[in-house]
């Protein structure tokens, strides 16, 4: 439905996007996930029309979107801030853009019932801003982006200033939304695991690029970056090169795994897929424990290899003591291939 090609935007000395491709399906929930200045919310100023690119194409549904003004796209944003007005109130507030798009006062009456309904504050509409808690002012926020029916929403850190018991609910109920209006929703996230949670695909976004574009459950097992596995919170990414059919890690100094395509730069493999194992088993690495934390859940062991390299290993049983050599191993099938 909506696709973005070649997209840059630079402010001054900062390249905020840098040639960035992305296509959106019709109704589905989108996360765009990435650090801090990795260029999210210009990515969505720029979807918005609030920012004009420098170069690159935006179409929804064919139409170039770049040659509408903000007011006229199908798209409506729910801002960080939730920048709701201060001296108006909640129904005030809504109306808004129904107002400046000329909708009727009858109508938007309903339609401002309807949205404040649909995200559960009925009867809220003489309430002021100050009068609501953090989790309504955002009800309000995104009932004011609902009301104007966009194909397309975007929402800058939605989550960002609730409290964490709050966060996961919203996140839930945000998904329940977006499914019962059937647009697309367009969710930016610096957390990875809200982003895994509610999304339909996630996009990483790095340096203004998408790293890698995919259902959560596909990125999350199968990063294709070092930048994208530790993003995603990959607890191991090992350097090395490939010796024949062997995957040679450069600061292991051990063979860590067989089988990987010619060009793996890096493998990553997570805590809870490496084993311990009885030393007397043949095709193991070992290692020496240097440390024991309990987790709740389970020990996080960190293990040093031959080559100074460290190993994090999830570990549910009593955990090997400080010092000793332990063997490790895992399922080829665990080994990430790393590319860039
Ligand atoms: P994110 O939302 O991922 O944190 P932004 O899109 O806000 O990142 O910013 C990307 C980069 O562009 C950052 O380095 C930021 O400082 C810069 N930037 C964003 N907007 C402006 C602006 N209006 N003027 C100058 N630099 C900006
Ligand atoms: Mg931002």
């Amino acid at each position: 439905m909506l696709i973005a090609r070649g997209i840059t935007k630079r402010f001054g000395a900062v390249q905020a996007l840098a040639g960035l491709d992305l296509a959106i399906e019709a109704g589905e929930f989108f996360a765009l996930l990435g650090g801090s200045g990795s260029g999210k919310s210009t990515l969505l100023r720029v979807l918005a029309g609030f920012e004009a690119p420098d170069a690159g194409v935006l179409t929804l549904d064919g139409q170039d979107l770049l040659a509408m003004p903000p007011w006229a796209r199908p798209i409506n944003m729910m801002f960080q801030s939730y920048a709701l007005l201060p001296h108006m109130n909640v129904a005030e507030n809504i109306a808004y853009g129904l107002k400046r798009a000329g909708v009727a006062t009858e109508e938007r009456r309903r339609r401002i019932a309807e949205a404040l309904e649909l995200v559960g504050l009925p009867g809220m509409e003489s309430r002021k801003p100050q009068q609501l808690s953090g989790g309504q002012k955002q009800r309000v926020a995104l009932a004011r982006s609902l009301v104007m029916r966009p194909r397309l929403l975007l929402l800058d850190e939605p989550m960002a200033a609730l409290d964490a018991g709050l966060r996961e609910r919203t996140g839930l109920e945000l998904r329940a939304l977006q499914r019962k209006t059937g647009a697309a929703f367009v969710m930016v996230t610096h957390d990875q695991q809200e982003a895994l949670a509610l999304a339909d695909r996630i996009a990483v976004l790095e340096s203004g690029r998408v790293a890698q574009i995919g259902p959560p459950q596909e990125v999350y097992a199968r990063p294709a970056t070092r930048f994208v596995a530790r993003f995603l919170g990959a607890a191991n990414v090992l350097e090395g090169r490939m010796c024949g059919d062997v995957f040679e890690g450069a600061e292991a100094g051990v063979a860590i795994a067989s089988g990987l395509p010619g060009e793996t730069i890096a493998i990553a493999l997570r805590a809870e897929h490496i084993r311990l194992i009885s030393a007397d088993q043949p095709h193991c690495v070992r290692g020496v424990v240097e440390d024991a934390a309990f987790r709740g859940d389970d020990w996080l062991l960190i293990i040093r290899l031959p080559g100074g390299a460290r190993l994090r290993v999830a570990h549910g049983d009593v955990p090997p003591a400080p010092g000793d050599t332990v063997a490790l191993a895992w399922e080829a099938a665990s080994v990430v291939p790393l590319f860039a």
